[in-house]
């Protein structure tokens, strides 16, 4: 899911909490956003560079690699550390962290399975031929071709289409 996406769920979720946590409102709220910085310091690590700009296009290839540690603030074991360190220091600073980092890692889960859903479903369709240029692909990917501002109209198959790596390539060089 988009950064912008998760600004505007978290803003809303931090609206509704407000009455509750009052002037900590911010903390889970930040914390929801913040999280997925951990993709931007694994890239600064791994590629030994600060460069937002490079970073920025790396993930956003048709096909970024993808390995456990490039996420790993969003890790069951980071974020059950954190519940840890949170329960032994009766720390409501950690538990409201852990609040926001959970509530961003579950809208994640929601998109991982829509997009999968979708990918198999459009492959079956196709046949596993890409439609762009009619030839047989072992796996073919899903691509967004038109990115709905409306949630609910957001998975909807008519925006996807599947292509194979070399297409999915070139639709993104355009
Ligand atoms: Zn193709
Ligand atoms: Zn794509």
């Amino acid at each position: 899911m988009r950064v912008r996406e998760h600004l505007t769920l978290s803003t809303a979720a931090a609206v509704a909490a407000a009455p509750w946590l009052k002037k900590d409102t911010w903390i889970p709220f930040a914390a929801s956003i913040l999280i997925d910085v951990d993709h931007y310091l694994w890239y600064a690590v791994s590629h030994r560079t600060l460069s937002l700009r490079n970073a920025l296009a790396f993930f956003n290839q048709a096909d970024p690699p993808q390995t456990a540690s490039m996420k790993f603030m969003h890790q069951p074991l980071f974020l059950g550390l954190l519940l840890f360190l949170a329960v032994r220091l009766r720390s409501r600073l950690l538990l409201l962290i852990l609040a926001g980092l959970l509530f961003h890692v579950s809208l994640d889960v929601v998109h991982i399975t829509q997009m999968s859903r979708l990918k198999r479903t459009l492959s079956e369709q196709a046949k596993s031929v890409c439609p762009e240029c009619n030839r047989f692909a072992d796996e073919l990917q899903l691509h967004t071709s038109y990115f709905s501002n409306n949630l609910l109209d957001r998975y909807n198959p008519k925006h996807f289409i599947v292509l194979c790596p070399e297409c999915h390539e070139r639709s993104h060089q355009k």
